[in-house]
């Protein structure tokens, strides 16, 4: 070995053969990166001749991607040439002649001759030295954290192919601390297992898209997890055949909420095509549970005038969870009650957990409640419509996202429901207008009927009274003619005879007047009630008195009388029933034959009966037999018009009484007539 000294001494002889002889590669560069000098141990290292690289860019011998960094690198240390090991701190590779690359440790110092600065650069072969383990133990620690650190999910995976060389699956190499979470198995159950254990098999697309990868190419891919749930957005790489590697950004809730906005234009638009309050109601309840992903629901509409709410549809309660809070009023601490007092959305993430929520604790478990969200409606004037809640079973902890969402769902609803307050407002008015019209219509059709009553009554007078009034008139005529033959003395009997008729035939025709007169009146309701107090059995013997002036030859009328005396009643009316009664029975009676007269006045009711033994009246004929114009067919050879019942009839009501009879043919009738002592 040649003495320090002596080398020294020989300066140029030394320091080229220290160069020449040395171990360790040495170069050196100019300004413009040019190789100028390298000694043999850099030829064996690098595996070029001398000539091969001098005067060449040092880029040959640098890796295709750190030349830009190296041009950098070389231009700083030329304004600040201070010895040091280049790499601060990375793993620095270098490339031979045959293009394979080495880690290299590489010490740099310059020198000055003829005005030009000189890199020497002294290169150390790092394979298989320990620094480069340990630098590689370095590297590797650093990749692993941020490897174990990113959000990212990272997997490294073999491509398993068939004999065909189609992909058929792919064999966990290595994953990420982000994978073992989204999996929430431990990287030893996941490693050297094969996807599709996880995720099912794989799909066409995907598998595409690998041979793509392989090949060189970079496709970014959006892709769904069913299996756990979840979107990733995967960028793969292959750095070798084989290898797949792939970083993958977990974009569910940005997915997520892309779906829950195309869920709710779909849903407003579901809503506006529905044209049954009831059906859209349900579809509102539907729709808001699925857009929260709850379990169960109801939806209540505000009762104004009780201020409570009522459910007005479910989904998946029972009768008696709706008995129990059919109506939930402002007091109650349910999350509907609560959002019917703040008039805000109410949300229980835990029914546990909710201090507030005890009393219904019990209720809540037995029908698996563990969360409540209720969102209030309201109409465009600003008061309350309803409430939609929904129920799930497990604790929830909502994101003002997710809330806000519902409540925009809550707005359409809202629209909905106003829309259809508005149709049901007018379509009342309808109703209320058709009745108005149909009882318009009635009230008309009722006055054309008594129009037309009026008219039959009339022309039924004209041929009643054609009919009635002719044979008195001719009787009248005729008597006249005999008074005036009858002019001689000891004549007088026969002219008082024919004078009596004329009376009896005028006080007939006075009566028919009458008649119509009443019933005149009565139809117009131009009859007056004028209560008097009176004796009632005074008035029945003068009645009977009057009556019996008109009595057929041996007939009687017998009264009697029981009770109190006095009553409080128009007498007018009462003497026309009574007499109305008792002509009858005079009239459909023969000769000899008696007619009873029974009033009873007691306890605040007075009960007449006429009764007698006449003609009676067919059991068929019966119930026509108070109707206007009606008479028996047995009546047929007796005088009259049919119209006294009808006209007793109406005039029994007005003293607020009631009248029947009962009549068997050829033996007799009994008519009675209750009213009340005091009109
Ligand atoms: P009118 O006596 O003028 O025919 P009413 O209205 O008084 O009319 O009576 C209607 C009909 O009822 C009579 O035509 C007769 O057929 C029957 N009727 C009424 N009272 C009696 C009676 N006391 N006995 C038998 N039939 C009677």
């Amino acid at each position: 070995m040649a003495d320090l000294q002596a080398i020294l001494f020989n300066k140029e002889a030394g320091l080229k053969a220290l160069f020449e002889n040395s171990t360790v590669a040495t170069l050196i560069v100019n300004s413009h990166r040019k190789i100028q000098v390298i000694n043999p141990a850099a030829e064996t290292l690098f595996g070029f001749k001398k000539a091969e690289l001098s005067g060449k860019l040092i880029d040959i011998l640098i890796p295709e991607d750190s030349r830009e960094v190296h041009i950098q690198q070389h231009a700083n240390y030329y304004t600040n040439p201070v010895a040091h090991e280049m790499a601060h701190g990375e793993q620095v590779f270098a490339r031979k002649k045959n293009g394979s690359l080495f880690p290299v440790l590489i010490n740099l110092c310059s020198y000055h001759s003829g005005g030009e600065m000189y890199v020497i650069a002294c290169i150390t072969d790092l394979t298989d030295s320990k620094e480069t383990e340990e630098k590689l133990r370095q590297n590797e620690e650093r990749y692993r954290q941020i490897f174990n650190g990113i959000e990212e999910v990272f997997m490294m995976q073999k491509i398993i192919r068939d004999d065909d060389g189609k992909i058929v699956d792919l064999l966990f190499l290595e994953v990420n601390p982000a994978f073992v979470k989204l999996l929430n198995k431990p990287a030893s159950e996941i490693i050297g297992h094969l996807r599709t254990e996880f995720f099912g098999p794989m799909d066409d697309e995907l598998k595409d898209i690998i041979n793509r990868v392989e090949s060189g190419e970079n496709i970014p891919y959006a892709q769904h997890f069913p299996t756990i749930g979840r979107w990733f957005h995967r960028h793969f790489d292959s750095p070798k055949p084989e290898l797949l590697v792939s970083i993958n950004m977990d974009i569910t809730e940005s997915k997520q909420e892309e779906e829950a906005l195309l869920f709710l234009s779909q849903a407003n638009h579901k809503l506006w095509r529905i044209d049954s309050p009831d059906e859209g109601l349900e579809e509102i309840l539907s729709s808001s549970i699925a857009l929260l992903r709850a379990d169960k629901g109801t939806l209540q509409l505000y009762d104004e005038e009780k201020n409570v709410l009522v459910i007005k549809k479910h989904k998946r309660f029972d009768n008696k969870f709706l008995e129990l809070f059919h109506e939930v009023g402002i007091d109650d601490n349910t999350s509907c009650g609560r959002a019917l007092k703040l008039k805000s959305q109410v949300v229980i993430e835990d029914t546990e957990k909710d201090s507030l929520f005890e009393p219904y604790r019990e209720i809540a478990r037995k029908y698996g409640i563990r969360a409540v969200q209720s969102t209030p409606m309201y109409a465009s004037n600003g008061l309350l419509l309803g409430v939609i809640s929904t129920h799930f079973s497990t604790p929830q902890t909502f994101d003002t996202k997710q809330l806000r969402r519902m409540q925009l769902y809550a707005r359409k609803a809202e629209s909905f429901i106003e829309r259809f307050r508005v149709y049901e407002a007018m379509r009342k008015l309808n109703a209320q207008l058709e009745e108005k019209i149909k009882l318009r219509t009635k009230e008309l059709i009722a006055a054309l009927e008594h129009e037309k009553e009026l008219n039959e009554i009339k022309s039924r007078f004209v041929s009643t009274a054609s009919h009635e009034f002719r044979t008195p008139l001719s009787v009248i005529l005729s008597s006249i003619q005999f008074v005036e033959s009858y002019n001689k003395p000891g004549q007088e009997e026969k002219r008082i005879k024919h004078i009596e008729r004329i009376k009896t035939s005028v006080k007939n025709l006075t009566e028919l007047l009458n008649d119509f007169l009443s019933l005149e009146q009565l139809e117009q309701g131009k009859l007056e009630k004028a209560p008097e107090a009176f004796s009632l059995r005074n008035f029945c013997h003068d009645m009977k008195d009057e009556m019996t002036l008109t009595l057929k030859s041996g007939q009687r009328i017998i009264l009697s009388y029981e009770g109190e005396d006095q009553v409080k009643q128009d007498k007018k009316i009462l003497r026309n029933v009574i007499a109305n009664l008792l002509s009858n029975a005079i009239k459909y009676s023969s000769e000899m034959q008696e007619i009873f007269f029974h009033v009873v006045n007691k306890n605040g009711l007075v009960k007449l009966e006429v009764q007698d033994e006449g003609i009676g009246i067919p059991q068929a004929e019966q119930k026509n037999i108070f109707s206007k114009f009606y008479r028996a067919a047995n009546a047929a050879n007796f005088q009259g018009t049919g119209l006294g019942l009808n006209i007793v009839k109406k005039y029994v009501e007005l003293l607020n009484g009631e009248i029947g009879f009962t009549s068997l043919f050829n033996e007799g009738s009994v008519f009675t007539v209750v009213f009340p002592q005091k009109l």
